[in-house]
């Protein structure tokens, strides 16, 4: 009988340790469902890199969380640019142009990998791993690509360990792949709607998207936002003179001579046929005019090669505006627009003043005086062949 008792105790213990563990794995999968659907309901690139970062961090409550991408055709760091993220904020990802360098942890196993911090083996793998007790490496692979690799790194040594069963965190890694995979395609198709195929600068489309972010940002960190209004002069006399592919070359070496001037946070833009806009974050107009005149002077410096023999002079009148930071950010599109025009309107003040020339708008009379430049005694294009002279 005491028998008996004894061991339908032990079996109500072994029943109780079953339900237990039941319940942990069952809160364990739940966890692991919720972080795969933090990954797949983000909607764009940076909100998922900030979720496989900071959210898988956060929630598997590990000291480290960081991303490697290969990114060979720095096409990850140009979209988040163009998003108008600073790389410098983005400590928990590395971009590299080649993930050959780091070792047979990737070359041979796309399996996860768990096991102690070695700080001399796995020092490529994460920016700072002082400390660190234990790691999981996730490789990111689609067929036999390698997307790159999520790290998460633990001061605890026994939270990763070679024994521990890799399925759900290999489940998460595939779920990861496939996001960044789809979400770089949408993001790829996206652009190519926002890009100018003449140029390769983005379109209008992309500038009024991308205003209405610049005039937030300049409100919120009260910066001043300027703009540059671009228009070939005389730019139809081109096209009559040396047909529509010469002008077309034109516009491509206007386009380049004019991203040649700018910072990388500068976003230079074809508005529409031989006219471009400039937005210069976190510049006042006064600095915006003396950019100005560089384009201006880099366009009529030197004429542009249509082949070896023959070269078109060309010019360009440029419209400057600013925005003073808002007070208040409720409806930005008006400030947008209203800096559109104002350089617009400079513009067309810089043309009545006989072109190749830069005009500041809302200013005083002193610098509504346009710079006035040789070139202008004869504004007309001049066409040099080369054989002439
Ligand atoms: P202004 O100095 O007053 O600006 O004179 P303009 O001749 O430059 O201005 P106008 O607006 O009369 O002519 C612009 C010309 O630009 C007419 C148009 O055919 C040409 N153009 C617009 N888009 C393109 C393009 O993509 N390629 C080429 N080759 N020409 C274009
Ligand atoms: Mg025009
Ligand atoms: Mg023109």
């Amino acid at each position: 009988m005491k028998d008996l008792e004894s061991t339908i105790e032990a079996l109500r213990a072994q029943l109780q340790r079953f339900t237990e563990e039941a319940t942990r794995n069952e809160a364990m999968i739940r966890r692991y469902h919720d972080r795969e659907l933090m990954l797949l309901t983000a909607v764009s690139l940076p909100e998922l890199l900030e979720r496989m970062t900071c959210g898988l961090k956060d929630s598997f409550r590990v000291e480290k969380a960081q991303l490697l991408l290969n990114d060979p055709r720095q096409e990850y760091r140009n979209l988040l640019h163009n998003a108008g993220i600073h790389l410098d904020h983005l400590s928990q990802i590395r971009f590299l142009d080649n993930l050959e360098d780091l070792g047979p942890l990737y070359r041979h196993n796309r399996r996860p990998w768990l096991g102690a911090w070695h700080p001399q083996r796995h020092a490529p793998l994460f920016e700072n791993g002082g400390g660190l007790g234990s790691i999981a490496v996730l490789p990111l692979a689609r067929g036999d690509r390698l997307l790159g690799s999520l790290n998460l790194g633990s001061c605890d040594a026994s939270r990763f360990q070679a024994s521990h069963a890799p399925d759900l965190l290999q489940h998460l890694a595939t779920v990861a792949a496939v996001c960044l995979e789809n979400t770089l395609n949408r993001e790829r198709l996206i652009l190519s709607g926002l890009t100018d195929a003449l140029t390769g600068l983005h379109n209008r489309r992309y500038l009024e998207r991308r205003l209405n972010q610049e005039i937030a940002r300049s409100a919120r960190y009260l910066q001043p936002l300027s703009c540059l209004f671009l228009d070939a002069d005389h730019f139809k006399l081109i096209n009559d003179t040396h047909g529509h592919a010469a002008g077309d070359q034109v516009l491509r070496e206007v386009a380049r001579r004019v991203v040649a001037q700018l910072r990388s946070s500068d976003i230079a833009t074809r508005y529409g046929g031989e006219e471009f806009v400039v937005l210069l974050p976190q510049t006042g107009m006064e600095e915006a005019r003396v950019l100005a005149e560089r384009i201006r002077d880099a366009v009529s410096s030197a004429p542009i090669a249509l082949d070896d023999k023959h070269y078109i002079q060309i010019t360009v009148s440029i419209g400057v505006s600013e925005t003073s930071p808002p007070t208040h950010t409720q409806n930005t599109l008006p400030i947008g627009e209203q800096l559109l025009i104002h350089a617009d309107n400079a513009l067309y003040r810089a043309k009545a003043a006989g072109r190749n020339c830069v005009v500041c708008a809302q200013e005083g009379a002193q610098r509504m005086i346009p710079v006035r430049h040789e070139e202008e005694e004869n504004p007309h294009p001049q066409q040099k062949d080369a054989t002439a002279s």
